[in-house]
């Protein structure tokens, strides 16, 4: 017997009521294997909303999630918030109603193509693999104006302050 999810819902009793309207918050295990490592579900939420329509029921969906992805350009992991809805159809002779896999298919529809962490993140240098967001490491293939700039030495550096030798006594 697997574990009851609190997802699978009687179908007899969504037409006894005429309807039934359900939020839940979901368990970010239930969408393990979802999304590709190193992209996982955080938190996420759902809203079903059943009506009876006939004999069948339509079931129509929302489900909210926070993803965690990785940076197309960075690598960083970073946490943003997703939403997706959906509907099912569900013909008179079902029984009962299991949406972990109609859960499952949208939070796998949320992570963009290419994440970024932010859209102006900078990535990493081509040449040496330094993240450009956190420092600028001064190689010319990595990026072209700012080199020049922070690469300049500052003429007063070199002469620093004066070392104050501690005296023995
Ligand atoms: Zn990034
Ligand atoms: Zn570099």
């Amino acid at each position: 017997m697997e574990k009851d999810s609190g997802l699978i819902f009687s179908a007899g009793e969504i037409r006894e009521k005429g309807g039934l309207t359900v939020s839940r918050k979901l368990d970010p295990g239930l969408f393990a294997g979802v999304l590709e490592a190193p992209a996982e579900v955080a938190k996420a939420s759902a809203d079903l909303v059943f009506s009876v329509g006939g004999g069948s029921i339509l079931l129509d969906g929302a489900v909210r999630a926070a993803l965690r992805l990785e940076c197309a350009r960075c690598g960083v992991l970073f946490t943003a918030e997703f939403s997706e809805t959906f509907d099912e159809l569900y013909e008179d002779a079902v029984e009962s109603i299991d949406v972990s896999g109609a859960l499952a298919e949208s939070v796998a529809l949320m992570p963009p193509l290419k994440p970024l962490c932010a859209p102006a993140c900078k990535g990493l240098c081509a040449a040496c693999g330094a993240d450009l967001n956190l420092k600028v490491c001064g190689c010319p293939a990595g990026h072209g104006e700012g080199f020049k700039e922070n690469g300049k030495e500052n003429p007063f550096r070199a002469l620093g302050e004066p070392v104050k030798k501690k005296r023995a006594k």
